[in-house]
């Protein structure tokens, strides 16, 4: 398999730009040679709640027309698709497709994908989820291309390729996930495991504009003006990593992957085969997290601090927390809390930090971007 890290620049999400950058960084890993006359290709983008393109939470739809009409020039027949939070229906999947600009892939010749069937999964060589659901309009494909976007998360500290896989599970079906592996490190694992099931043939990156702070769904748009494209997810997420100032031991699918012998996890080795753009000149170092403080849950400790690490984790960890101002008490939090530990109080949410597993599920889909990823949460206990 080819190792190349591709990196190419792109200011604007203009056609013009867009088709060239395309163009260029996808020629070093192989261009989409892989695609044969016929063939099914599935395009996986990055969809969350269906929100307007500037806003920087969905993959560009001009990027995605653009790989879509360059995958049918190729004689492949091309669907797009991801499935969002809450339910899996299509009428609510043409509502987020319309929101996120996205009929005019359909333009490009690409099909948006309406099926909202899932299938079983059983996983043998999984490290955490041996068995799982997941939405089966992928199957009708031959590959999986895996289309992201780099934004900062609250649980996971960034989401770029790795994390982008996890929208094969139905959207009711993800808090599920979370209940059952409430750990980080085994979230993470579970989501490597995504990855290492599907194993998308290429995936691309739009970090174009990307997401800070309060990421994945209600951050501010942070322009780096870069593609980055590869064969390989994990080196290409560390490059990502690299990108936005943080390091392995600060993205737990980095960590998982290292573990499991899939990554090196080496930014100094994986930079010996970057092709293109040189990213150092495009790195932002005061790119800003969904917190801004280090969770400590990531922390490697040694056998005597680990007597330490629960208490510390619960005083230190980043936590879930409402600013009431800005909530519009909709609910929404309420709902999809897979812990069930957000009552409701004069229409403002109330979070149960016992019962609370730090999923960020309530902040990634709060729709007035209220709930924030907060650091020190022990000192807003119970509020
Ligand atoms: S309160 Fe938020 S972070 Fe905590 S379990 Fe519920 S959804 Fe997850
Ligand atoms: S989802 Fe956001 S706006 Fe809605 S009730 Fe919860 S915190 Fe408030």
């Amino acid at each position: 398999m080819q190792k190349e890290v591709s990196v190419a620049r792109c200011d604007t999400y203009d056609s013009e730009t867009v088709k060239q950058a395309l163009g260029e960084v996808l020629r070093p890993v192989g261009g989409l040679d892989f695609v044969k006359p016929g063939m099914k290709v599935a395009v996986k983008i990055n969809m969350v709640t269906g929100k307007n393109p500037d806003t920087a939470v969905t993959t560009n739809p001009v990027l995605v027309a653009e790989l879509c009409r360059m995958l049918t020039e190729k004689g492949a027949r091309v669907i797009v698709g991801d499935s969002p939070g809450g339910p899996f229906r299509a009428p609510l999947l043409k509502g987020m497709y319309r929101n996120s600009g996205l009929q005019i892939t359909e333009d490009a010749g690409a099909v948006l994908n309406e099926d909202v069937s899932v299938a079983d999964a059983a996983f043998t060589d999984a490290v955490s989820m041996k068995t799982f659901t997941y939405t089966s309009w992928i199957d009708k494909a031959d590959c999986i291309i895996n289309f992201c976007k780099l934004k900062s998360h609250g649980m996971m500290n960034m989401t770029a390729a790795v994390k982008n896989m996890f929208g094969v599970i139905p959207g009711v079906t993800k808090p599920e996930y979370h209940m059952r592996f409430p750990d980080h490190a085994a979230f993470a694992n579970m989501l490597v495991d995504i990855q290492e099931y599907f194993r998308p043939v290429l995936h691309i990156v739009d970090a174009v504009d990307c997401m800070e702070g309060n990421g994945p769904t209600a951050g501010t748009p942070r322009h780096m003006g870069l593609l980055l494209a590869s064969r390989k997810p994990y080196d290409l997420d560390l490059v990502c990593a690299h990108l936005i100032g943080l390091d392995v031991k600060d993205v737990p699918t980095l960590q998982a992957a290292v573990k499991r012998g899939l990554s090196a996890g080496d930014y100094s080795e994986v930079k010996t085969y970057i092709t293109g753009v040189d990213p150092e000149g495009y790195v932002i170092p005061d790119f800003r997290r969904a917190d801004s403080k280090l969770d400590i849950t990531f922390i490697s400790f040694g056998p005597a601090q680990r007597l330490v690490t629960g208490i510390t984790r619960t005083l230190l960890s980043t936590q879930p927390k409402v600013n009431k101002k800005e909530c519009i008490g909709c609910r929404k939090c309420y709902e999809v809390c897979p812990a069930k530990a957000i009552t409701m109080k004069n229409k403002k949410p109330k979070i149960d930090r016992s019962k609370c597993i730090r999923c960020f599920c309530c902040q990634e889909f709060c729709p007035a971007g209220a709930m924030k990823a907060s650091h020190g949460g022990f000192l807003r206990r119970g509020r």
